[in-house]
């Protein structure tokens, strides 16, 4: 394929993932921009949530137990926008985020996967603390936000107070693109924002029966709209050309720059503004670019293909027991049957079994660009971070790891299964489960686990039984901190109470700490230590 080619897939397609704290709407308007994109012909069979189709994202009884998403997958969808020109067909992923914090860990790197991010928000709750955690993610990273008013049908706040929020506490302009016709609770349509904040257009929404299909939309024209809504619209056109008058219009550059955000109102249950979502990341959100490596000498999109994992996923399914790590594409074309270069080991790596996976739903993939994510069966070498390529080598520096928070024993339940016990904790440790931390005192039969979150152990005690027959035994121990630190600082360190230092498994030393009183203690008393934060968790 030549490189105008690649140039031109990789120019069509967006890769995005929502944001937001749980129950905001996540699932739901996955659901409707899959529905929109008529990759299912009624919303529900995507999430299924209760009342509505069969569940196609969970994969563990745990998962389905609390209702919640533990894995991380990708839709891929044709999109054609109304709004271009051109007769360009767009092609969408939307790269799910699990929506529980004690998994941010995996939605951090699934953020490394992604060129922008839409900030789904709650009409009457507005910023969220999950949401504020994965923002400050976007911002590190740089990473385009579109922010999604969710929820307008429900009464809510006003969208001025959700704007002035947005602005204050993160420090993120918001760039209205629409401007709600009607206030929260009565959601009419949108008002298409023009030059000055003047109304170009008014969509008109209609309700279908439980919002299972896609709204039908009426497009008025400004006066139209004034005959139809009467105060409702004239309300709605003086709030955006006051938006105007404070200098909230967008701005591209801006926006690529992480300084501002465009914002559209939705019902993601409703279907209202959904259409609009996806024309915007169409017309706005920045395709595949070129990607730094270590060196910081830059992989382009046309040079021979490259790809960065960004998940690892086991025991997805109990009819396919598989082990899948996620790749994104970085630059080049992939192949499915393709020899391709594992960067961390040199060692070549088939890719006959390729596939694209969302929920239980899997296909096989033939070919994808850059932008696309291809899950690799049983590539058990594969970490997150990891890089693989052709041609000309490349590697791709690691996804940082997080500062753990939670920490707990783990033994084998009997010496006669350590072999299994110990297989596990190796596979669980190289797919970024958990952080496996080890010490000479504890030896090598007890490892110690470390987490952002809890619910990361149940993960681990759930996979060892299923896929390895042990009953891990878990321990709490009590320490709520963990800090950096280096050789000379370990014998002075571990004759401290409450302090105990350990080796993690890509070598990094890592000294436990009781709590920060402790920590200010040992800073004060002993200045001379190394104790340095980690990437915190936000
Ligand atoms: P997630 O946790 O972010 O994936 O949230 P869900 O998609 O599961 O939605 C949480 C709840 O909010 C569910 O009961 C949804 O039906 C409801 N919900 C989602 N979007 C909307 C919406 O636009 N309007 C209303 N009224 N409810 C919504």
């Amino acid at each position: 394929m030549s490189s105008k080619e690649v140039l031109a897939e990789a120019g069509r397609r967006r890769t995005f993932a929502v944001i937001s704290h749980p129950d905001a709407g996540k699932s739901t308007l996955t659901e409707a921009l899959a529905l929109h994109a008529k990759v299912i012909a009624e919303a529900g069979a995507v999430h299924g949530k209760a009342g509505r189709k069969s569940t196609v994202s969970d994969w563990m009884e745990m998962e389905k137990a609390r209702g919640i998403s533990v894995s991380s997958t990708a839709l891929q969808f044709n999109y054609r926008s109304e709004e271009s020109d051109d007769d360009v067909v767009n092609v969408i992923n939307l790269v799910d985020t699990p929506g529980h914090s004690d998994f941010s860990e995996d939605t951090y790197r699934v953020l490394t996967a992604v060129d922008a991010a839409v900030m789904l928000i709650d009409a009457a709750k507005g910023l969220e603390p999950q949401t504020l955690k994965l923002f400050q993610v976007c911002r590190h990273r740089g990473i385009p936000v579109i922010t999604v008013i969710n929820k307008w049908d429900r009464p809510g706040r006003t969208p001025l107070e959700l704007l002035d929020e947005i602005d204050e506490r993160i420090g993120l302009t918001p760039t209205p693109l629409f401007w709600p016709v009607g206030i929260a609770g009565d959601f009419r349509g949108l008002l298409r924002r023009g030059e000055d904040g003047a109304p170009v257009e008014y969509v008109k929404f209609t309700r279908t029966a439980g919002g299972a299909r896609i709204a039908p939309e009426d497009r008025l024209s400004p006066g139209e709209a004034e005959e139809r809504e009467g105060e409702t619209w004239t309300e709605a056109v003086e709030e955006s050309e006051l938006l105007s008058a404070s200098g909230q219009d967008h701005d591209q550059e801006m926006f690529l720059a992480g300084q501002t955000s465009p914002v559209i109102f939705a019902s993601a249950m409703l279907n209202f503004g959904v259409r609009q979502i996806l024309d915007t990341l169409v017309a706005l959100a920045p395709p595949p670019r070129a990607r730094l490596d270590v060196n910081d000498t830059p992989r382009n999109v046309d040079d021979p293909f490259s790809a960065v994992v960004f998940k690892v996923q086991a025991g997805m399914d109990t009819a396919h027991r598989d082990r899948l790590a996620f790749m994104r594409v970085v630059s080049g074309v992939f192949e499915r049957g393709m020899v391709v270069t594992h960067a961390q080991t040199g060692k070549p790596f088939a890719t006959k079994y390729a596939l694209t996976v969302f929920g239980r739903e899997r296909s096989t993939v033939e070919n994808a660009y850059p932008g696309d994510v291809v899950g690799l069966v049983n590539a058990t070498a594969l970490a997150p971070g990891h890089t693989l390529y052709v041609d000309r080598k490349v590697e791709f520096p690691p996804i940082p790891s997080f500062a753990p928070e939670h920490f707990s024993i783990l033994r084998a339940e009997s010496a006669s299964k350590y072999k299994q016990f110990r297989k596990a904790v190796d596979q669980l440790d190289s797919e970024g489960v958990v952080q496996i931390l080890r010490n000479d005192i504890r030896g090598d039969a007890s490892p110690v686990m470390a987490a952002v979150g809890p619910m990361q152990f149940e993960v681990v005690a759930a996979r060892m039984k299923a896929e390895y027959n042990v009953e891990p035994r878990m321990e709490p121990l009590g320490y709520a901190l963990a800090r950096r630190t280096d050789a000379a600082s370990v014998d002075e360190l571990n004759r401290q109470r409450g302090v105990e230092v350990f080796t993690r498994s890509d070598g990094v030393l890592l000294a436990l700490v009781s709590d920060k009183w402790r920590l200010q203690y040992l800073r004060k008393e002993l200045p001379e230590l190394t104790l340095e934060p980690l990437v915190a968790a936000a």
